[in-house]
């Protein structure tokens, strides 16, 4: 037996033989032209580019009634790669210069722009370069004649690849893949979407591992923990069996309480809403009990793509949030480019320490016409719901003055009242926490982005895996610093709610709600379990160990504190805690 750590893309578990599927790149025969055949050869690329157009938009069409309109509209996308421009260019162009046949000439075009696209330093940018290489085997197997390369699938199995691109996972049959494994992917990928769609569970491994898992007679996916299992010995099966089973006794249970709401054992009302990235979460926000957006993280609308979004494309988009909850708050963030967030195309250099650069709020106030038009956007869809604008990673006034500035002349040229809409800022950085008591003079509500609060408090990047003992939620630093922002919030009255990961986390749940804070915003899956554990808890109990553990030094006595107290309560719900190794 084997296991394999990576990182879990699509939730869920499951069991099954592996199914490799090899690179898909087809090799055509290579043939000189002459000068005369050029025209040709072209044509015959126009009419590939026809026929594998009717073929996604085919696959488009599926997907839309199968799936859902926001992921079919990621072939949208790859039909605009048939038709750009510099595809054809590209293609003209080198079959003059190169002389050979048309899928000689096209494979180089296709593998020159996906290498273009893969050294982007942009996640989702780099993720287009899979969309291309993706479209240029269809092009290719359309112009060799070839039929569609559907994987003959008749049994259960956990499909294994290198990557797998959305328009093979749109296809496939969930009844029969039970689950995913690639070395290439990311949460935000295509695939991961859909994969997330069809509910089938998917880890992305390091490279080199699908090598080791191909001679492996059962492979279990963890989707929750990101552990991939190559032949199982009875026992870690006996254990998964058990996970998974606890896994739908826990889904179903929850699913029940779907309507309840989060109080707790002696009367505390806990405000829960989801986070979200894409308008496709709008829906999944509310299968899973989310009471409003407590986060709208609109920087993925501007990620993926050449031209930035329209105002209108932004309203569009932010206004069916608001129509989602129409009795609930939907607190859309400005974008939160920089950090790890690139945006391509927008003239800005690159930061030496991109955490520590031109980043959120800084990004915005110097793009102000990217900024007023996602602002404009935003009052306009405050008309449909109860939208309120957040402004992250504020340190100083002058970023509050700034940016209030730019708030009150959108929504004079609306003929607006300056407090048409609320605004609030994200506390994340220290600066902020430490000047709560003043800017809550100034704003109408505080976010506590607890992920960036601990990055910049620790001085500890986010992402790096080696720095894992300063990024501990627990750490009695980082609930000092909360006590802090959460009492001056308290003295001044301003309302505060927690939108970072911490939220979500159901041994840190208690000490939020202990330390008063009434309004969480988490991932929308976390949603039922956390409601269920603040069910369990008591306001006062809570209280006395948040108290407790903003007086201690260690983060292993806080750790040890809240295991005591709250740990057997945490061990009922959570299915995801202990690995198979632990
Ligand atoms: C945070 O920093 O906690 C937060 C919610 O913002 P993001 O994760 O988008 O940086
Ligand atoms: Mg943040």
């Amino acid at each position: 037996m084997n296991i394999f750590y990576g990182t879990p893309i699509s939730p869920g578990f499951a069991e099954a033989p592996p199914l490799l599927v090899q690179g898909m790149k087809l090799k055509s025969e290579e043939r000189a032209i002459s000068s005369n055949e050029v025209e040709k050869e072209f044509k015959r690329f126009t009419d590939a580019i026809e026929a594998t157009k009717n073929e996604l938009l085919a696959i488009r069409d599926k997907t839309a009634e199968e799936i859902g309109e926001d992921e079919a509209e990621i072939f949208d996308a790859h039909i605009l790669v048939l038709e750009d421009p510099l595809l054809h260019v590209e293609v003209s162009r080198k079959l003059e210069s190169e002389q050979k046949n048309v899928e000689i000439v096209l494979q180089m075009v296709i593998d020159d722009l996906a290498e273009r696209f893969s050294k982007i330093e942009d996640e989702m940018m780099r993720e287009r370069a899979t969309d291309i290489a993706d479209v240029g085997q269809i092009l290719i197997r359309n112009l060799m004649g070839r039929p569609s390369a559907a994987i003959r699938i008749d049994e259960p199995c956990i499909l294994v690849a290198t990557e797998i691109s959305p328009s093979t996972a749109a296809k496939l049959d969930s009844e029969l893949v039970l689950g995913c494994v690639t070395e290439i992917g990311s949460v935000t990928s295509h695939t991961a979407i859909i994969a997330r769609a069809l509910g089938i569970p998917a880890v992305v491994v390091p490279p080199g591992t699908i090598t080791e898992l191909q001679n492996a007679n059962t492979i279990i996916v963890d989707g929750m923990d990101g552990a991939v299992v190559a032949d199982p010995d009875e026992k870690t099966i006996e254990e998964y069996e058990e996970k998974e089973q606890k896994r739908l006794e826990r889904e179903i249970m929850l699913r029940r309480k779907i309507g309840l709401d989060a109080v707790t054992t002696d009367g505390v009302k806990i405000d829960i809403s989801a986070n979200i990235e894409m308008p496709i979460e709008i829906k999944i926000a509310k299968e899973n009990g989310a009471e409003g957006v407590g986060l709208y993280r609109t920087e993925f609308l501007f990620l993926n793509r050449k031209v930035l979004p329209s105002e209108e494309e932004q309203y569009q988009h932010y206004r069916l949030a608001a129509e989602a909850f129409p009795q609930n708050d939907v607190i859309i963030r400005t974008i939160d480019v920089g950090g790890d967030k690139f945006l391509s195309g927008s003239g800005m250099p690159e930061d030496v320490n991109p955490y520590l650069g031109v980043r959120a709020i800084r990004f915005s106030l110097v793009k102000p016409d990217i900024f007023n038009s996602q602002i404009r956007a935003i009052i306009r869809a405050s008309r449909h719901g109860k939208v309120k604008l957040l402004l992250p990673m504020i340190s100083c006034i002058e970023e509050i003055s700034s940016a209030m500035g730019y708030i009150d002349e959108c929504c004079k040229k609306f003929d607006l009242d300056s407090d048409c809409i609320e605004v609030g800022i994200m506390i994340e950085t220290p600066a902020a926490a430490l000047n709560t008591k003043i800017f809550s003079n100034y704003m109408d509500f505080f976010s506590i982005g607890t992920n960036d609060l601990i990055q910049y408090t620790m001085a500890a990047e986010r992402g790096n895996k080696q720095l894992d003992y300063l990024h501990r939620p627990m750490q009695p630093t980082i609930i000092r610093l909360i006590k802090e922002v959460t009492d001056n919030a308290k003295a001044t009255g301003i309302e505060l709610s927690v939108c970072g990961e911490m939220a979500g986390d159901l041994r840190m749940i208690p000490i939020l709600v202990g330390l008063g804070i009434t309004k969480l915003s988490m991932n929308p899956r976390s949603i039922p379990v956390a409601k269920e554990m603040i069910r369990r808890i008591s306001f006062e109990e809570s209280s006395s160990v948040a108290k407790e553990i903003a007086q201690l030094l260690f983060t292993k006595d806080a750790v040890d504190k809240v295991e005591k107290t709250f740990g057997e309560r945490v061990k009922s719900l959570e299915i995801n805690g202990a690995r198979f190794q632990d």
